[in-house]
This record gives C-alpha cells, sequence and structure tokens, in this order.
C-alpha cells in the first residue's frame, strides 16, 4: 500500500450468511487511474464496489480513501460517484435536477450549481437535454445523465457498476468510445470499473483485476495480462485462448506441442522437461488442408461476420481424447468439409506459457498468486 493510493481494499472480506461474496480482497487504486473488476457472474465484483461505496459492510479488513479509513462512514459522508446499470436517476426531476441533486445536498449556492451543470451536460455531450424528464431520454441518454450526476461533485473516485450491460450492442460500442474519452479528460480521478466483458475492460482499464470464486486471482495491465495470462482461467477469459499441453525445451520459451516447437513467451526461466500450458489465441491459429502442422480433424465450422470459427480436434498431445482448439480464420476457401482431416498450425511467436493448474483447481487454489503455483518455472 502506498500513501498516494486514491483507494484501497486490505484484505477485505464480505460474507451474507454462509456465502462469502468477497475474500480477503486487497487492491490499490491511483489517481487518474482506472481499474476494471472482471470476472464471471457472482465472482464477487459487485460486493467489492458495495464495500468501497459503503453499501455493505465488511467482515473484515478495511476499506481507504486518500490514506482515511472509511470502513465505517456511511456512504454519503464517502463523497464519490456511483453509477449503476440501471442508471436510477430521478423520475419526477429534469436531467439538470437530476445532476445538480448531490450539489442541493452540498448546499452548493445556485449559480454556482446551475454552472456546474452546465459544465456536467456538456462533458457528456447532453447540453439541449437539460430541461428533459429521465423518462423522455434514451437508455444510453439515461446513463451519460447518470455519468454526469455522478461527476457533478467532483468526487476523488467514481465507481461503475456494469455502466453499458443495459444497453444494446451498438450503444454499448459507442457508449465504450466515449467512456474512455471521458477517462482521458479526467485525470484527477481514480476509477474502478466492474464487468463481465472483456471487451469494455481492456479497452477502459489501465489495470485489471480478474476475479473468480469470491477473490482476486490475477492483476495486471491489461496488456500485460492479455499477452503474459498468468493464469489458464485468465487465458480463456480474457480473450478466449486455447490451452494446449506443452513441454518445455529449453529456458527461453521454446517448447513442444507434440510434434511442433515454438517459441513462446514465457514469464520467467522455464524448467526443461517441465510440463506447462501453452495460450495461443484464435486468431493467431492457421488451418490448413495439409501441409506442416498438427494432425487434426476439423470438427465445426462457424460464420461469424467478419470471420469463420473453426474447431478441430488434434490428436493426441497425451490428453485422452485429443485437443479441442478454436481458430478464427478470414476464409475457409480450400478448406475441406467438417469431419475431414486438417493441419493446425501454431503461431511461430506469440504464444504464452502459463500455469497448468489442476483440472478442477479449488477456490483455495485460485487464492495462490503466480508463479508460485505455476508447475515447470525455475
Ligand atoms: P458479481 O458482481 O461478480 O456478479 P456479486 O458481488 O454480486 O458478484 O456476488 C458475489 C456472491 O455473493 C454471489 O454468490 C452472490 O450470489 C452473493 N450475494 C451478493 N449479494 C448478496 C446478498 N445481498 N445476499 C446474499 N448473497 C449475496
Amino acid at each position: 500500500m502506498t500513501e498516494s493510493s486514491a483507494v484501497q481494499f486490505d484484505r477485505v472480506s464480505v460474507r451474507y450468511g454462509q456465502v462469502t461474496a468477497l475474500r480477503d480482497f486487497s487492491l490499490d487504486v491511483a489517481t487518474g487511474e482506472t481499474v476494471a473488476l472482471l470476472g464471471p457472474s457472482g465472482s464477487g465484483k459487485s460486493t467489492a464496489l458495495k464495500a468501497l461505496a459503503g453499501f455493505v459492510r465488511p467482515t473484515s479488513g478495511r476499506v481507504l480513501l486518500a490514506g482515511q479509513d472509511v470502513t465505517g462512514v456511511p456512504p454519503h459522508k464517502r463523497g464519490l460517484g456511483v453509477v449503476v446499470q440501471q442508471y436510477a436517476l430521478f423520475p419526477h426531476l429534469t436531467v439538470a435536477d437530476n445532476i445538480g441533486f448531490g450539489l442541493r445536498a452540498r448546499r452548493m449556492r445556485r449559480a454556482e450549481s446551475a454552472r456546474r451543470v452546465e459544465e456536467m451536460l456538456e462533458l457528456v455531450g447532453m447540453e439541449r437535454y437539460g430541461r428533459r424528464y429521465p423518462r423522455e431520454l434514451s437508455g444510453g441518454q439515461q446513463q451519460r445523465v447518470a455519468i454526469a450526476r455522478a461527476l457533478a461533485i467532483r468526487p476523488p473516485v467514481l465507481l461503475l457498476d456494469e455502466p453499458l450491460s443495459a444497453l444494446d450492442a451498438q450503444l454499448r460500442a459507442d457508449m465504450l468510445d466515449e467512456l474512455r474519452q471521458l477517462r482521458d479528460e479526467l485525470p484527477d480521478i481514480a476509477i474502478l470499473y466492474v464487468t463481465h466483458d472483456q471487451t469494455e475492460a481492456l479497452t477502459l482499464a489501465h489495470r485489471i483485476a480478474v476475479m473468480r470464486d469470491a477473490e482476486l486471482l490475477d492483476l495486471d495491465t491489461a496488456q500485460g495480462l492479455y499477452r503474459q495470462p498468468p493464469s489458464e482461467f485468465t487465458a480463456a477469459f480474457l480473450g478466449g485462448a486455447n490451452l494446449l499441453p506443452a513441454t518445455v525445451r529449453d529456458a527461453n520459451g521454446t517448447v513442444d506441442v507434440g510434434a511442433v516447437t515454438v517459441n513462446a513467451m514465457a514469464p520467467g526461466p522455464l524448467v526443461p522437461g517441465a510440463h506447462v500450458r501453452l495460450a495461443v489465441r484464435p486468431h493467431t491459429i492457421g488451418v490448413r488442408r495439409d501441409g506442416s502442422g498438427l494432425a487434426a480433424v476439423l470438427t465445426g465450422l462457424q460464420w461469424r461476420g467478419a470471420n469463420y470459427r473453426l474447431t478441430c480436434l488434434i490428436a493426441g498431445l497425451d490428453e485422452p481424447g485429443g485437443v479441442s482448439v478454436h481458430a478464427d480464420v478470414p476464409s475457409v476457401d480450400g478448406l475441406p468439409r467438417v469431419g475431414s482431416p486438417v493441419r493446425v498450425r501454431l503461431p511461430e511467436h506469440g504464444a504464452a506459457v502459463v500455469a497448468r493448474a489442476g483440472a478442477a483447481s479449488t477456490a483455495g487454489d485460485a487464492g495462490e498468486s503466480f508463479p508460485q503455483n505455476l508447475a515447470g518455472v525455475a
């Protein structure tokens, strides 16, 4: 922990009766930084946010804002900006009054408050909508107002809980661009962004905290986690990597996958002969009718608009039923039909060695951090 952190979770646990929603969670977020809490539904992301906002009381541990312990402080005294999925605007107030709500509560002078509201409307591109009521706005516009309202008090910390998940796909993409821009316009704020959507996390976050089973599993820069995933879970959850069994050939990251040898990125020196997993992104895999590569059978072909997703079953690789991989390719010209033999080509560079966790990792295992649980790292 550092003094300069805007937000600190210090070994926070939250239990609801028998359910542990958050276990021993520690995280620092600096001013100017956006951290995404990314994980599947039920992994504890919202609970972490609620503990910080003061909506739930930690069973143990502390939350700090700018170095001050606020664990027992009521939510309205924490001075945070909060945006949730369902906008939660006041239906009987105009857009301007919604945005100014927190300012009135803080007894800001009328003229100053009006100026601030204008500034916020401009920030979210809603200048002409101040007199409207929430019911007269689209979902995306309502969410912009909710963001403007959260920012009006100039909070040092902005919490966003799945803010785009109620919007349709196109609007979500547009709003994601806007949020990214907003992030860059707000250098004095720390942002904590809860999402189960990897694209949102990769687009917005400086760092991503991957959550699983109520615990923080991996934490790194968005690029770091994507390029060198520390765990199989993160490799698969962030970017849908294939995980292939591999054997280390030399310490620098040369590994064998069946009869094929590739140079992979490794988190540290590897132990020759060790069994590891290789994370390979679907768009880096090539599939051919013949030539070099791993012998496989094409078991599935799906058109996805921009590309085709092929599923190939690679025989052997020390797995009883073979190993199924996904490959995303721009065209299927020259490919045989589903059920026919193919050759799977792995990228010569760019795949990453990750931990080879036990097939059924327990929640306890998940807490062990890399590289301690990485079989084969020296
Ligand atoms: P996420 O935000 O990652 O979807 P949550 O933090 O909402 O996950 O929930 C974590 C776990 O805590 C889940 O198992 C969920 O069912 C449980 N949980 C959340 N809120 C409550 C509550 N108020 N009472 C009981 N269990 C809860």
